[in-house]
C-alpha cells in the first residue's frame, strides 16, 4: 500500500510518528493509500525549514518570486491529467469535473497571484504639504494554510499562491480525507525547483497536526477554509496569540426564482448549483425559493431535470454525481434526509443511498434529492448538509423571500433569477451574503472580494485583498 509522504524543507519525508491513517477511494469504499498521521515533531521540522527559508524568500525581488511561481504553474499544468485522475479517485467526484474545474484552477490560481504581486502597490497620504505618509506592505512570516476536502488542490493553491507571492512561506495541511493531490503537488514543487522550505506540506488530523500549526506562536497567520464549528475553534485558538486569521466557512445558500425569470436558464442553473460536485461546494444553492405563481411549474420542471442526472462511476463521461467523500459524510447526509421526512418534508425524488454494481458496490453514492413542504425555519432549511439535497419552498413577494433567505446563521452566497433589473438590484442589496449572483452561479472573477458574512466567515479572499491579508502594513510619517 502506498504511503503518502510529508513535504518538508524541499524533501519528501516519512512521518516521525510512524502512524498512518487509511485513505479511502470513495467510489469503491476501499483503502488505497495511507496518510501520515503527523505529530508535533513533524510540525517542528516543517517550522524550522520554513523559518530558515523565510529569511531568503522574503528578501527576494518580486520578479524572482514571480518566476518561481510561474514555473510551478507550468510544471503543474504538465501534470493536469494525472492530477485530475488522482483528485477524482481521492474525492469521488466525476473525472470530467476535475478536468474542467478543479485542476485547471490550480495553475490559474498560481499565475493569478504571481502576476498580481507585480501590480500590488501601497498608499501615500500627504498632509497639506506639511508631512507625507507612506505605507509599506511587508511579508509576515510563516503562514498556516488549512484546507478542506471538497476542492482539495484548488483551495490549497488558492491559499498558498498569494501567501508566497506576498513573500511569506507556508506550512499547509490538506484534509486527511483527501491528501493525495497535495502529495503529487509536493513532487511537482521539487521538479519545478521551488526553493526548499518555502512550501511545506504536512498531512494528518485536524485535531493533531492541524492544531499544532494553529497554536504555535511562530505561525502568525492562519488561512482556513472549512466548517463553521472548526472555524470557531481555530479562531479561539488564534486569539491566544493575536494571530491574523482568515476564515472561509460554511453556507446554506438561497437560490431565489422570481416569476419573471428566464425559465429555462433558471431551471438549468439551479439544478447545476444544487448538485455540482454532489452538492459539496460551499456555494451550492440548497434552499430554492420560488415565487408562488411559478412554484408548481418550476417544481415539476426542476424535478424532471434532476431525475435525468446520472449517479455513477466517477470516470464515466455520463456521470453527473459521483460518490460523496466518505462513509461518515454519506451517513450524515442520509441522516438529514431522515430529519427532513420527520419534519414533514415530502421527498419528490431521490432520498436514498444508491448501490452500484461490481467494483463500485462499496462506494458512497446518494441520489440527488429534492424535498418540498418544509417550513423555512426547520432544521433542513437552517443547517448545512453539504450534499446532494435541496429543499424547494414557495414565497409570496420580495419582502417574504428576503426574510426567508436571511433567516439562517450563514451568509456566504446567494443566486437570484429575474429579468427585472431594478428588482435584481433591490433584492441583492437586501440579501445578507458575501457573494450574490444574478441569473448565474459560480461565475468567478478572481479579483473580487470572496467570502461570507455572519457564521460563514471572517475576512475576504481574492485579488489584492489576499495580498493585503498576507502582508503587514507599516506606515512611515515624514515631516517636511
Ligand atoms: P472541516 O472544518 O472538518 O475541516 C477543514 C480542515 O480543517 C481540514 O483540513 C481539517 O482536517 C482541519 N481541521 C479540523 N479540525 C481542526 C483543528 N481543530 N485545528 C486545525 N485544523 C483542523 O471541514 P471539511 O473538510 O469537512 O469541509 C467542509 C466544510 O468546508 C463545509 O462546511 C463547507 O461549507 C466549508 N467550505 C467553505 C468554503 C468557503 O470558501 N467558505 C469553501 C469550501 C468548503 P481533517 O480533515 O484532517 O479533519
Amino acid at each position: 500500500m502506498e504511503k503518502i509522504k510529508n513535504y518538508i524543507g524541499g524533501k519528501l519525508t516519512s512521518t516521525k510518528s510512524r502512524n498512518y491513517l487509511d485513505n479511502f477511494n470513495p467510489s469503491t469504499g476501499k483503502v488505497y493509500s495511507l496518510t501520515p498521521d503527523s505529530n508535533k515533531d513533524d510540525f517542528l521540522l516543517a517550522l524550522t525549514a520554513a523559518k530558515k527559508s523565510f529569511i531568503s524568500w522574503s528578501k527576494k525581488s518580486k520578479k524572482y518570486r514571480y518566476d518561481v511561481l510561474m514555473n510551478l504553474a507550468n510544471e503543474l499544468e504538465k501534470n493536469n491529467t494525472k492530477l485530475a485522475i488522482a483528485e477524482s479517485v481521492d474525492n469521488g467526484k466525476p473525472l470530467w469535473l476535475t478536468k474542467q474545474m478543479d485542476i485547471p484552477r490550480c495553475a490559474e490560481n498560481i499565475r493569478f497571484f504571481a502576476t498580481a504581486s507585480l501590480h500590488f502597490d501601497s498608499k501615500v497620504h500627504t498632509m497639506d504639504g506639511k508631512a507625507i505618509n507612506y505605507t509599506l506592505r511587508e511579508p509576515i512570516g510563516v503562514v498556516g494554510c488549512i484546507s478542506p476536502w471538497n476542492l482539495p488542490l484548488y483551495l490549497l493553491t488558492w491559499k498558498i499562491a498569494p501567501a508566497l507571492a506576498a513573500g511569506n512561506v507556508v506550512i499547509a495541511k490538506p484534509s486527511e480525507i483527501t491528501p493525495y493531490t497535495a502529495y503529487l503537488f509536493s513532487k511537482i514543487c521539487i521538479k519545478a525547483g521551488v526553493p526548499p522550505g518555502v512550501i511545506n506540506i504536512v498531512h494528518g488530523r485536524g485535531a493533531g497536526i492541524g492544531e499544532e500549526i494553529v497554536k504555535h506562536r511562530d505561525v502568525p497567520v492562519i488561512s482556513f477554509t472549512g466548517g463553521t464549528e472548526t472555524g470557531k475553534k481555530i479562531n479561539t485558538l488564534c486569539a491566544n496569540n493575536f494571530k491574523k486569521v482568515s476564515l472561509e466557512l460554511g453556507g446554506k445558500n438561497p437560490t431565489i426564482i422570481f416569476s419573471d425569470c428566464d425559465f429555462d436558464k433558471a431551471v438549468e442553473t439551479s439544478v447545476r448549483s444544487a448538485f455540482l460536485n454532489q452538492g459539496q461546494i460551499c456555494l451550492c444553492g440548497s434552499r430554492i425559493f420560488v415565487e408562488k405563481n411559478l412554484y408548481s411549474r418550476f417544481k415539476s420542471a426542476f424535478v424532471k431535470e434532476v431525475k435525468k442526472l446520472v449517479v455513477g462511476n466517477p470516470s464515466s463521461k455520463n456521470t453527473f454525481l459521483g460518490a460523496v467523500v466518505s462513509k461518515d459524510h454519506m451517513e450524515k447526509i442520509l441522516y438529514y434526509i431522515d430529519v427532513a421526512k420527520k419534519e414533514g418534508g415530502k421527498v419528490l425524488c431521490g432520498g436514498k443511498q444508491v448501490f452500484l454494481k461490481g467494483k463500485l458496490k462499496g462506494g458512497y453514492y446518494i441520489s440527488p434529492t429534492v424535498i418540498s413542504g418544509l417550513d423555512y425555519l426547520c432544521r433542513l432549511n437552517q443547517e448545512e448538509v453539504f450534499g446532494p439535497v435541496v429543499s424547494i419552498i414557495p414565497f409570496e413577494n420580495e419582502k417574504d423571500v428576503i426574510k426567508m433567505a436571511n433567516s439562517t446563521k450563514y451568509g456566504l452566497s446567494a443566486s437570484l433569477f429575474t429579468e427585472n433589473l431594478s428588482k435584481a438590484h433591490r433584492v441583492s442589496a437586501k440579501i445578507n451574503s458575501g457573494v450574490i449572483w444574478v441569473n448565474t452561479w459560480l461565475l468567478r472573477d478572481l479579483r473580487i472580494p470572496f467570502g461570507g458574512m455572519k457564521d460563514s466567515g471572517v475576512g475576504r479572499e481574492g485579488g489584492f485583498g489576499s495580498l493585503r491579508f498576507f502582508t503587514e502594513p507599516k506606515n512611515i510619517c515624514i515631516k517636511i
